[in-house]
């Protein structure tokens, strides 16, 4: 087995918890093979399998594990482990199922390896250090890895500005290192990166020698941090409000839910994103976990973001950053300056899902547990939902950048 080189994120944690969240979440496509290994395992043979109950569905070309009527995955059994893995060993299962939460993309010569929030655990930061299961991941690396990876262009750097690899992980480096000063409050760091990446994209990047990129991503960062602190933000428009409560609409929409969309749920898609825009009154309810509420409520203070609550978005932020999580093939085909700025708006919609999860329990103070399970919920559609990749969607965040409110949405949700 060919070595591939790795590129692991140094400040993550994680092994399963056996929650049996994923396998509520989503819809398990599966290939030919392991449609034809998993009919083989003989399970309509068990005692007390029901008969008519299969447990695999074709959608068209693409066919997936069935699921039980509350969408939950055919082969979770009641203590909420997978009946796959107990009988025949994790190998066994899809390879979707063994990959999740971990995400591979293609870096030049090697893949960098990112993780997927929605999973409380990644979250939590809990369990093993990333960086000792380094055997694993390669294990997996070669099974999900595009034959023709290590040829793979490299995301744009810019809209419309390509550059080499070098430059395009010089790049990830320099946001990297932004999102990591010290003794700077994340809220301050993030305001310089938006100006930081409207500066940097009027420079023709793609003609720019190596040397002259480097000391123009210092140039410019200098001017960014002159600019942030004199510039601290104000309240973001009437229209800037409008589409962000739009995008948060979409972020906690549970469309990848492991059932086809009915009639219904798309006029319900409709009509949220109406009351969602309007924002008056009380709020939708698009997902299980957040009630009723009154929008002006989302619109206060649930208190000061504490140190915990700041280093779990620094590092949900490190992790996707360092891990090509935000840009190319990984998220809508998007640049990476347009990447980090679609993450600096999800940091606002989980802010703001943080309030709502509060007040769904009856509370005007949240915790960094309420911030845990919001990054869950949200995470779950980031560069994943098709509703988020639309051109709408993502010229949604472009505009939001143009009228200079993705930094005032973050200070005007906490940061
Ligand atoms: S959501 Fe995470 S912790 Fe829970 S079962 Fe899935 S991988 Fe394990």
């Amino acid at each position: 087995m060919a070595h591939i080189a790795l590129e692991l994120p140094t400040i993550q944690n994680w092994s399963c918890h056996n929650c049996g969240g994923c396998c509520r979440q989503h819809a398990i496509y599966i290939t030919d093979a392991e449609r034809e290994r998993i009919t083989a395992q003989g399970w309509h043979d068990l005692p007390g399998w029901p008969v008519e109950r299969g447990v695999i569905v074709r959608e068209g070309s693409r066919q997936r594990l069935a699921t039980r009527e509350d969408g939950a995955c055919i082969f979770l059994d009641e203590q909420g482990l997978c009946r796959i893995h107990a009988r025949f060993g994790e190998p066994a299962k899809p390879l979707a199922c063994r990959v999740y939460p971990y995400a591979f993309h293609p870096a030049g010569a090697g893949l960098t390896v990112s993780l997927r929030f929605s999973c409380p655990s990644v979250a939590r930061n809990l369990g093993r250090p990333v960086t000792e299961q380094v055997t694993d991941l390669q294990a997996l690396a070669q099974a999900v890895l595009p034959a023709n990876y290590a040829g793979m262009a490299p995301p744009e750097l810019a809209r419309g500005q390509r550059v080499t690899w070098e430059r395009l992980l010089e790049g990830v480096d320099a946001l990297d290192g932004m999102l990591s000063v010290p003794h700077v409050p994340l809220g301050v760091r993030l305001q310089r990166i938006a100006v930081w990446t409207g500066l940097m994209e009027q420079a023709p990047l793609a003609a720019l020698r190596e040397e002259q990129l480097a000391a123009l991503i210092e140039l410019l960062y200098a001017e960014s941090e002159a600019r942030v602190s004199s510039e601290r933000a104000a309240i973001p428009s009437g229209m800037g409000l409008r589409l962000f409560r739009l995008a948060v609409g979409q972020y906690v929409r549970h469309d990848t839910f492991a059932r086809k969309p009915t009639w219904r749920d798309r006029w319900d898609f409709v009509w949220w994103g109406v009351r969602f825009a309007r924002g008056k009154g009380l709020t939708p309810t698009p997902h299980p976990r957040l009630k009723a509420v009154a929008f002006t409520d989302l619109a206060g203070t649930f208190g000061l973001v504490t140190p915990e609550m700041e280093a779990l978005l620094t590092r949900y932020l490190r992790v996707k950053v360092q891990g090509l999580h935000l840009c190319g093939r990984a998220a809508y085909g998007e640049s990476l300056f347009d990447g980090i700025r679609s993450l600096l708006l999800v940091i606002s919609v989980v802010l703001y899902v943080t309030k709502w999860i509060a007040s769904s329990g009856g509370r005007i103070q949240w915790t960094l547990d309420d911030l845990v399970e919001a990054m869950t919920i949200v995470d779950h559609n980031h560069a994943y939902s098709p509703a988020l990749g639309t051109s709408s969607s993502l010229g949604r965040v472009r505009l939001l950048n143009t009228t200079g409110d993705l930094p005032r949405l973050l200070n005007w949700c906490g940061l």
